[in-house]
């Protein structure tokens, strides 16, 4: 394990944004984590696990502590039919499979659609992790679709031991699960699908389909970690009167007049107002500016408090 020291973070963020880790090391296998999970205990300093940094804001000065860039990368089929141990109900789920938390989502789909399981079409083209998929249970909102509904099982870590826990330790909800709280490390996780070998050409459709959906509708040419915002909850939408009860966070942003507003080098997106775009050697106070102008006028206008999606880390 090699451990290094003052790396830049902005090569590992999507935004390519962010000061220097204390520490940083890439682990590929639980052995490696664990031996980092140690060193930051022995010295006594925090760390953070960053999967594919398509869903962080790391500040100008960086972190303070050890970054663990996850590289775990197996994918597995580990039972057909029958019951996992901890999959309670009598689940029409037939085939699981077993990724690190370090695999990348889109090579997940794509490999389990090559072997006609269906389940995950939904994802094809989503950037990131699994692991920073479960952290956010990420989301393909045209399809009201969400990670988190298709996991079965996952090994996480506490206390540097490793403990199977069921889908429900993790209390999904719209952008939100329990490892929000905890900062507990996922190692990996068993997903669960349907094996339909016939129409495996139909899947595939499927997900290119909602592939072509997000390509179609996110900003593109800039880097971005998508929706900076969390949409708002039902009850606040009506409580705000907004149109149609409409809860994008965008269409906010939209409202207060905010599309299209720059700071620095950082910019809300002409296309999609809850894009924060990094114009070329934005920093992350530019980003930060425009995540506390949005706050503000959004509040002012309709009484509404935004809160993050995206994750801040290190100091700003
Ligand atoms: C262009 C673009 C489009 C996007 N579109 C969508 C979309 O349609 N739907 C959607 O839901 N999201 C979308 N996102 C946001 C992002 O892709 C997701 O949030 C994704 O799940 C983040 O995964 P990551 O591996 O990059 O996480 P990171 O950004 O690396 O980390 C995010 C958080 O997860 C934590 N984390 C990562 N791995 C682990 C682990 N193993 N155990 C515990 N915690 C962990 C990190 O510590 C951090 O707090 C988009 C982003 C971009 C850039």
């Amino acid at each position: 394990m090699n451990i290094l020291e003052q790396i830049p973070l902005l090569q590992f963020t999507n935004w390519r944004i962010g000061g220097p880790a204390d520490y940083f090391v890439e682990v590929d296998s639980l052995h490696d984590l664990q031996e980092a999970l140690r060193f930051a205990s022995d010295k006594k300093i925090p760390y953070v696990v960053l999967g594919g940094g398509t869903n962080v804001l790391v500040g100008d000065k960086g972190f303070r502590g050890l970054v663990i860039k996850n590289k775990m990368n197996t994918i597995s089929i580990i039972a057909y039919k029958g019951r996992l141990s901890n999959s309670s109900e009598e689940d029409r789920k037939n085939v699981y499979v077993k990724a690190d938390t370090g695999v990348l989502v889109n090579r997940l789909v794509r490999y389990t659609l090559d072997q006609g399981l269906s389940g995950l079409e939904n994802f094809l083209g989503q950037p990131g992790t699994v692991g920073g998929a479960i952290y956010i249970n990420a989301h393909n909102m045209s399809q009201n679709d969400f990670f988190g509904s298709h996991v079965v099982e996952a090994d996480i870590i506490s206390d540097n031991k490793v403990t199977t826990v069921p889908q429900s330790y993790f209390e999904f909800g719209y952008d939100v699960s329990t490892l929000q709280k905890t900062k507990q490390l996922v190692v990996s996780v068993v997903v669960g699908f349907e094996q339909r070998l016939d129409e495996k050409e139909q899947i595939w459709k499927k997900a290119e389909a909602a592939m072509q959906h997000r390509h179609a509708t996110q900003p593109k040419g800039f880097p971005t970690a998508g929706c900076t915002f969390r949409n708002i909850s039902a009850e606040d939408a009506k409580r705000a009167k907004i149109p149609n009860n409409i809860q994008s966070a965008g269409f906010l942003i939209d409202a207060c007049g905010l599309k299209g507003k720059q700071i620095g080098n950082a910019k809300f997106s002409d296309e999609h107002a809850n894009f924060i775009l990094n114009m070329g050697g934005a920093t992350a106070q530019d980003v930060k500016q425009l995540i506390d102008l949005a706050k503000t006028n959004v509040k002012e206008k309709f009484g509404i408090n935004l809160h993050e999606e995206v994750v801040l880390i290190g100091e700003f």
